[in-house]
């Protein structure tokens, strides 16, 4: 290949703002047959907000105050909506020691009064905290869109948090350019099945939703049979995922280790930046061949 049409790819990119890591993964930007979206902050903003809390033991304040106690050392884009909806409230913390966060699952901390856990309706479910009638209200909830989680303290159910996201404006387009240029388009997500499938479908997009960081591994490796897939993603979470992939593009908003992980990175979000580091990277392999 010519030095030359790559370093005028590479700049004529960063004048676009899709930065990309040198001539390798130029290249490899332009056969790729699969596109892996990560859903929470990549094809959506990031910033869920709370639309409700319901106590189911308790009041809504305590659901919420101990909710925002165990988030408080959380990175996680769902903690901080919690933490913010606290404060927004005018809710007293209290104090939390010794968190812990477990990846796709949630988190616990010990409080004055116990350990308390804020986690997936999945989790909940396994430990037997959820009865029939409880599990088909968040069900209901999850239908729409929300992401629902559930707050307990050891065995006692306080109650739960519904959090909902928007979308990033360009991303129906951004995908469909994809598939435009004949490539297959799919959202990996930790997120529960109802508000993942909600989501694929105004996008329009093929999906796997309650992936733990592993089961994200597992699809990657599945897709790069059928040829080179690209994954983007934006979080911690998601960098196991970007290096495993034939090519890694992070969300320029996203955490420093995806950042780091990733081979390119796209200035101001915008999910469009994906097809035209596909379109740029062609353009060069055929100057090149
Ligand atoms: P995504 O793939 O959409 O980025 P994650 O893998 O980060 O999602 O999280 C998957 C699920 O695990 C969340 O929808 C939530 O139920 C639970 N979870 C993860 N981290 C937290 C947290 N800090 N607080 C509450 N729930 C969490
Ligand atoms: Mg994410």
């Amino acid at each position: 290949s010519t030095p030359a049409a790559v370093a005028s790819a590479l700049a004529g990119g960063a004048r676009r703002g899709l930065l990309i890591k040198g001539g390798a993964a130029l290249e490899t930007l332009g056969r790729v047959r699969t596109v892996a979206f990560d859903k929470t902050g990549t094809l959506t903003e990031g910033r869920p907000r709370v639309v409700d809390v319901v106590a189911l033991d308790g009041t809504v304040d305590e659901t919420l105050s101990k909710a925002a106690a165990v988030e408080r050392g959380s990175s996680h884009p769902l903690g901080l909506a919690i933490l913010e909806e606290a404060q927004s409230r005018a809710l007293t913390v209290p104090n939390a020691f010794g968190g812990t966060a477990v990846p796709g699952k949630g988190v616990t901390a010990r409080l004055k009064s116990g350990f308390v856990t804020v986690g997936s309706p999945r989790q909940a479910v396994e430990k037997g905290l959820l009865s029939p009638e409880v599990a088909s209200r968040v069900s209901e909830l999850e239908v729409t869109g929300n992401t629902v989680v559930i707050v307990s303290e050891g065995a006692r159910l306080l109650g739960f948090v519904a959090l909902r996201d928007t979308l990033r404006p360009d991303a129906a387009v951004g995908l469909e350019r994809l598939r435009e240029l004949g490539l297959r388009t799919v959202m990996l997500t930790g997120d529960n099945a109802r508000a993942a499938a909600a989501v694929a479908a105004e996008l329009g997009v093929e999906h796997s939703a309650e992936l733990l960081p592993a089961a994200k591994l597992e699809a990657i490796s599945g897709y790069r049979k059928d040829g080179p897939i690209a994954m983007v993603g934006d979080g911690v979470n998601d960098a196991p995922a970007l290096a495993a992939a034939s090519v890694g593009v992070a969300m320029s908003s996203g955490t420093d280790v995806a950042l780091e992980t990733a081979d390119a990175a796209l200035l101001r979000d915008r999910v469009g930046g994906v097809a035209e580091l596909v379109v740029l990277s062609r353009a060069t392999l055929s100057n090149i061949w």
